[in-house]
């Protein structure tokens, strides 16, 4: 069932070691297919090394397997409910890639320092606070997922595809599951520069308004001319 949903997640979760974003088994990628409400995501513990096509589970917007001999990504919980609350996403991602990770478990917000950042996220990624004892305990990735949708109802998801846990890590989606991963990369990337930008100027400050909103303006929406006409 899939099969092909079932590749493009094969492939999508590929390009995860490719771009040096994950260490062992670290990291996973999922894809939904709308129409039947099934997302296609990495069996928990398989290294990229061994993991095929067919080993990506199908599971539903409940959370229960509906096909696969292996389990799902222990983090499934946290991807199903961002597609419950996203509609326009088709794929999802959680790494602890290490420069974002890094500013997770500094507990900061990435600060728009530049114009790699402004084309792709709109303002500061946000980075959301720690679980409370309680939350954890009745249903960790589950109420992860909850806490990051929940931040997005008063702001958007499209504008901003990533966020950080505190003291954990970033999370991505977009709009295909190698979309999903190409917003890990360019977070990655962002980080990194926002963590240098730091070091070489401790004073530095976010890159002007005007400026961040041109560049962002000219790759998404309705007046975007950034790229060759489709
Ligand atoms: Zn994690």
């Amino acid at each position: 069932m899939l099969e092909q949903l079932k590749q493009i997640v094969y492939e999508a979760n590929m390009l995860l070691p490719k771009h040096h974003m994950v260490t062992f088994t670290w990291g996973n990628v999922s894809g939904i297919d709308r129409e039947s409400g099934l997302v296609a995501i990495k069996p928990s513990g398989v290294p990229y090394e061994t993991l095929r096509p067919e080993d990506i589970v199908l599971v539903d917007l409940e959370g229960n397997v509906v096909e696969g001999d292996l389990n799902p990504s222990t983090d499934m919980p946290s991807h199903v409910e961002f597609y419950k609350a996203f509609p326009k996403i088709g794929g999802a991602v959680h790494t602890h890639s290490p420069w974002a990770t890094s500013w997770a478990q500094a507990g900061r917000s990435i600060p728009c320092y530049g114009t790699t950042h402004a084309d792709y996220l709109y303002g500061e990624v946000p980075c959301l606070r720690v679980l409370t004892a309680e939350e954890i305990d009745a249903g960790y990735e589950k109420n992860t997922g909850i806490l990051i949708t929940e931040y997005f109802k008063d702001h958007d998801y499209e504008a901003m595809p990533a966020v950080l846990c505190k003291n954990h890590g970033p999370f991505c989606w977009g709009k295909t599951p190698e979309d999903a991963v190409h917003n890990a990369i360019v977070l990655e990337e962002c980080a990194k520069m926002a963590a240098r930008a730091e070091l070489i100027n401790p004073k530095v400050a976010p890159a002007p308004q005007h400026l961040q909103d041109k560049h962002y303006t000219r790759k998404h929406g309705p007046n975007a001319y950034y790229g060759q006409r489709k």
